[in-house]
């Protein structure tokens, strides 16, 4: 969920084995592990939180995704299928067709 929208929905082992929203992979990035050696790849995400009585237009994500394009700032993606059960709502999954919305 994203400013009260879902943005990625399925079973939690698709979820954690293949994070496909840009939102679902930082909150992923910032889980810590607990080995000092292990070199992390923490994504850092930009700007601050709007308002969720004002959101963006387009994408709610928009303003602070790192793999912003221009049709995220006007168009709001739909929902996607990528693997059975594992849906997205992101513009860079534009190739695949769009599905009904998943129920929460
Ligand atoms: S639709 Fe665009 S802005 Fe929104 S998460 Fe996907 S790439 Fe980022």
């Amino acid at each position: 969920m994203y400013l009260g929208s879902l943005v990625e929905y399925g079973a939690t082992e698709d979820i954690f084995r293949n994070p496909l929203h840009p939102y679902t992979q930082a909150l992923f990035s910032a889980i810590p592990v607990p080995d000092p050696k292990a070199k992390m790849n923490r994504i850092v995400l930009e700007g601050s939180i709007p308002s969720p009585a004002n959101p963006p237009k387009g994408c709610k994500f928009h303003t602070r995704c790192r793999n912003c394009m221009d049709c995220c700032k006007e168009i709001a993606p739909e929902q996607k299928e990528i693997e059975p059960g594992h849906f997205v709502n992101c513009h860079l999954y534009d190739d695949v067709p769009s599905v009904k919305p998943a129920e929460a």
